[in-house]
């Protein structure tokens, strides 16, 4: 039998066993909510046919084996990040955020390059399969309860799209998260504003902007979408309309790079009146790279002077940023062994 890949080769197999519609949702809602058979209503050989319940042990250890838990590194924020190890050895970052959260990644590396980022320096290694997103999921919910999950770890969910959108769809039904608490975060692709209304489980969306200045933007993103803000915020205004939630743009605020007056000036122009949110979050330094962290107060008056100006901004520190919290920096650490 071929391994397991994508929610839909999970799908295939129960079919090939004698799965019914119902048996297949079944099986994938105990899978993706993690939940014990025990604590279902009635046994599971009530419902399954038996040459199902024959092989799912075997299924049941396949889709164990898509990813464990290498090592967790608790903050005090009381987020949690994990390291994940896949199937063949390659470990991607999942963050249990505080209030019933989740961070989960989608591609192992990144392709997009934001020089900011740890992610972005490695380039892409390989995507993340629908099957092993979910499955950061059940690990996560091994832990604790997860209400909601956000694509906001390793990778640009746009580079893999079809397979975030299987596994948003699946955790928006079987998964049992509220569409609106599945959260796709992207730097701003053409597709994802195509792709995204098109399905069944529309995600929220959160749109990565950093600067409100084209030429800036390329050299922070090189290989982001040649998008403009005023494009990107375009689009993210047609899509809130549309799904009813707003968008919530992000600024990673780095000091002296995009912290300036003119910037202010330009979320105002672009984001005054929108239907969406901005979430500024004081970048985290690391000492490979050369981008500084701004003064606490210095965010907070930018944040109350935006407030002032009209423009609704939530100041947040990254999850758990006092264990390597940011995108790609725990991992970069155990690979380069300064993090057992
Ligand atoms: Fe990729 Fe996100 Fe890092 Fe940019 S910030 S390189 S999009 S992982």
């Amino acid at each position: 039998m071929p391994s397991i890949q994508s929610i839909q080769d999970i799908r295939d197999r129960l079919r090939a066993l004698g799965a019914l519609p119902r048996h297949e949702h079944r099986v994938l809602r105990l899978w993706s909510q993690a939940l014990p058979q025990a604590t279902t209503k009635r046994p599971i050989e009530d419902f399954l046919p038996k040459t199902l319940r024959e092989a799912l042990p075997a299924l049941e250890a396949e889709l164990d084996a898509l990813a464990r838990v290498q090592s967790e590194h608790p903050a005090e924020d009381g987020s949690k990040r994990l390291l994940v190890e896949l199937g063949d050895g390659q470990t991607v970052e999942s963050v249990l955020l505080p209030r019933d959260g989740l961070c989960v990644s989608s591609q192992v590396g990144c392709a997009v390059g934001c020089q900011f980022c740890m992610t972005g320096r490695y380039g892409l290694l390989r995507q993340v399969t629908s099957a092993e997103i979910v499955a950061q999921v059940v690990l996560g919910r091994r832990q604790r309860p997860v209400k909601k999950v956000v694509f906001m770890g390793m990778g640009e969910p746009a580079h893999n799209l079809e397979h975030v959108m299987e596994a948003i769809e699946l955790l928006g039904t079987a998964g049992n998260i509220g569409h609106k608490s599945l959260v796709f975060s992207t730097v701003g692709d053409p597709r994802v504003f195509e792709r995204l209304p098109q399905g069944p489980v529309k995600p929220a969306l959160a749109l990565s902007l950093h600067t409100s200045k084209a030429a800036l933007r390329e050299q922070l993103l090189p290989r982001a979408p040649r998008l403009t803000p005023e494009e990107i915020v375009a689009e993210g205004e047609r899509y809130a309309r549309l799904s009813g939630y707003p968008i919530q743009y992000q600024w990673t605020l780095i000091e002296g790079v995009n912290d300036g007056e003119d910037e202010l000036d330009g979320i105002v122009r672009l984001l005054k009146g929108r239907y969406g949110v901005l979430n500024m979050i004081p970048y985290n330094s690391v000492p490979e790279l050369p981008f500084k962290r701004p003064a606490w107060e210095r965010a907070a008056e930018i944040a109350r002077q935006l407030h002032r100006r009209g423009v609704l901004t939530k100041l947040r520190n990254s999850a758990g940023q006092e264990v390597d919290g940011g995108c790609g920096q725990l991992r970069a650490r155990t690979l380069d062994g300064s993090v057992a």
